[in-house]
């Protein structure tokens, strides 16, 4: 039986663990611990907490400022910054990988940019780079060249060398040279006219 796509995994235990590990050595602001959800947890819901230095003072308005607790769900949000804006969920490290991979898959394997901005626009606390980085891991995608995100040389072997010496002969001098390697005539003929300007 073939199994090579059945039951194939967006990420794999190796993935994930190599992902943790890079949480832990690239540590970011904007990432939350579930130690640093418990602390602003505590600072919106127990009302008999005060602040007892300036520090903590200002940490708590911060705090009062940036978050809400949804009693009702039960959870965690960053409030919006502007208007057509959602609160958005907080996520914690530990499950920041779950969460890329199930908008991963409820987009039908997006894209980076695709991906990106579903997650961008309902969760907090989760980077950029940390998608991209879990999305070139993605099993299904490694399967479906289609579904890979266009890289660099993608987009460079696009624009083919002869176009950028339309574009601006004066400026690729090299590919004038190059590109009319098999054809001598038309390289003396390029030649002359660029410095006859
Ligand atoms: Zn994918």
């Amino acid at each position: 039986m073939d199994d090579s796509s059945y039951g194939l995994l967006t990420f794999t235990a190796s993935t994930r663990a190599a992902f943790h590990q890079r949480l832990r050595e690239n540590p970011a602001n904007r990432r939350i611990s579930k130690n640093d959800k418990d602390i602003v947890v505590e600072w919106l819901t127990n009302p008999y907490k005060r602040p007892s230095s300036q520090k903590e003072f200002s940490r708590r308005n911060y705090i009062l400022k940036t978050f809400t607790w949804d009693e009702k769900t039960q959870t965690l949000l960053a409030v919006r910054k502007a208007k057509g804006e959602n609160d958005r969920i907080v996520v914690t490290e530990d499950a920041i990988a779950d969460v890329v991979d199930s908008v991963h898959q409820s987009n039908n394997h997006g894209g980076w940019d695709a991906t990106w901005k579903d997650i961008n626009r309902s969760y907090h606390g989760i980077l950029r780079s940390d998608v991209i980085y879990l999305l070139k891991q993605c099993q299904v995608c490694a399967l479906n060249p289609s579904k890979r995100p266009k890289g660099s040389a993608v987009i460079e072997r696009s624009l083919p060398p002869i176009q950028r010496e339309f574009l601006d002969p004066l400026r690729y001098p090299e590919s004038v040279k190059t590109d009319s390697m098999g054809d001598p005539g038309s390289l003396t003929c390029s030649c002359k006219s660029t410095s006859g300007f």
